[in-house]
């Protein structure tokens, strides 16, 4: 089983800053979407990444 918080958390801090792959305007940013941790575009809102379970125990 992989640990998908651990995994998660590096995953979120290699994806922040970088240029978004849908619209290539924005830069991801760390945030919520449907109260998980994910990173998401501001520009287009998309989720690039969605955690669950993350801060919740
Ligand atoms: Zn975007």
């Amino acid at each position: 089983m992989e640990d998908i918080r651990s995994d998660g958390e590096t995953l979120l801090s290699r994806l922040e800053g970088n240029s978004c792959p849908q619209c290539t305007a924005g830069t991801l940013e760390r945030g919520t979407y449907k109260d998980n941790v994910a990173v998401v575009c501001p520009a287009c809102e998309t989720p690039q990444v969605q955690l669950w379970d993350v801060g919740s125990h």
